[in-house]
């Protein structure tokens, strides 16, 4: 087995919980902080970080590990640096951004999603590196706004970085399962017009808000058409089509006919879910007499199911087993990751795992259990050097 720095992996992620590294500019923070810490810690170990910049102020941190041991693949492991807001203080019963450990947990905002998992990918490069040459390289990237629009990963790709990746592990708090698979997101806006009028002369004018009540009905009959048509996922679960956000008219007009109404939509679907056909049946379904509907796509993620003899996947399996002695657990990611980017436009394999519950993230009294980051360290390590060796079983 592969040793690995068990004090430096916990110590390194408590110092990276102390730094609030939400995306806040009207509080002066961002990843930022964070990323440097990242980049200053792997120069210690003479690597060679790149700082690229998503977007102002909110760096991407790359670096190319060499192996030194001849030809062989390119493994990549991601975390990103970014966190969900701390939220009301008073949920917290710890310092959010104290990094302190108590119990046998590291608690605060980030501890798993995921600074721990970053610093396993981390430390867990570094112990293969100490431990001899290896064949092909690691390239560790340590992303921007993952909790946001995922720009750092699509930078990362639209710059060309992914182009060479024959796998990536990313480092999502999954309670040590291996998610190979992960639903995809949908958010769709759909605009309605129609026509003003007064309400005492409704004649006249053309109400989108009953277009809005004949769409949301046609919704939930595109949900069972779906799940109907597309079966429970026995990781991810089913297919849903949800109504967020309804807007239209206003509390001071109520003798008014408003001309426009909107209706958000957030789907989840599965692997086999068209997202284009889904966009399609709801511009359908929206228009209606004398109405016209606007579909605006927001966000479009497709799922990812990335086989299970995938060598990356493979790899961490067989590296779990190695390390925990136990049998690998397959899961899947309820969201959708900074994998599904790699995956979907980046054209990587992609796998999710890492210390953490699944469920304990964006939470209060956010932990990880310190065992958890060094055991996943460990896994890491060995994961790099199976796949490496092209060691799969
Ligand atoms: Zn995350």
């Amino acid at each position: 087995m592969i040793e690995v720095d068990a004090r430096g992996v916990v110590e390194f992620t408590q110092a990276l919980v102390r730094i609030p590294s939400t995306n806040d500019p009207a509080k002066g923070r961002s990843e930022l902080p964070a990323a440097e810490l990242v980049a200053a810690r792997m120069r210690e170990w003479g690597w060679e970080p790149v700082v690229y910049e998503a977007a102002p102020g909110r760096p991407n941190v790359v670096a190319v590990v060499e192996g030194g041991g001849g030809d062989g693949p390119t493994l990549m492991f991601e975390g990103h640096t970014d966190v969900v807001t701390e939220g009301d203080l008073s949920t917290w019963t710890v310092d959010p951004f104290g990094g302190e450990i108590r119990d046998g947990r590291l608690w605060g905002r980030g501890s798993a999603d995921m600074k721990s998992g970053l610093a396993a990918a981390l430390y867990a490069t570094r112990a293969l590196q100490l431990a001899g040459p290896f064949p092909g390289r690691i390239k560790v990237c340590a992303l921007a706004d993952e909790e946001g629009l995922m720009i750092g990963a699509h930078h990362f790709v639209e710059q060309g970085l992914a182009a060479d990746v024959d796998g990536a592990v990313v480092a999502e708090p999954e309670a040590g399962e291996i998610c190979a698979v992960a639903k995809g997101a949908l958010r769709l806006r759909v605009d309605l017009t129609g026509k003003m009028a007064h309400g005492a002369m409704p004649q006249h004018g053309r109400n989108p808000i009953q277009a809005v009540g004949t769409l949301l009905v046609a919704l939930r009959g595109l949900q069972e058409e779906l799940q109907g048509r597309h079966p429970a996922h026995e990781h991810l679960g089913e297919v849903y089509v949800t109504p967020t956000v309804v807007s239209a008219g206003t509390e001071e007009q109520v003798n008014v006919i408003p001309a426009t109404a909107s209706v958000f939509v957030d789907v989840r679907t599965i692997p086999g879910v068209d997202h284009k056909e889904v966009t399609d049946t709801v511009a359908a379904l929206a228009a209606a007499d004398g109405i016209t509907a606007e579909v605006t796509v927001l966000v479009d993620r497709p799922p990812v199911d990335v086989p299970l003899d995938t060598p990356v996947v493979a790899a961490l399996a067989a590296a779990h087993r190695d390390v925990t002695g136990e049998d690998p657990v397959y899961g899947g990611v309820p969201g959708s990751t900074d994998g599904t980017v790699l995956t979907h436009w980046g054209g990587v394999p992609s796998v999710v795992y890492g210390p953490g519950g699944k469920w304990i993230a964006h939470q209060a009294d956010e932990y990880v259990e310190v065992d958890e980051i060094v055991r996943c360290t460990r896994v890491f390590a060995e994961t790099a050097r199976r796949f490496l060796n092209g060691e799969l079983s």
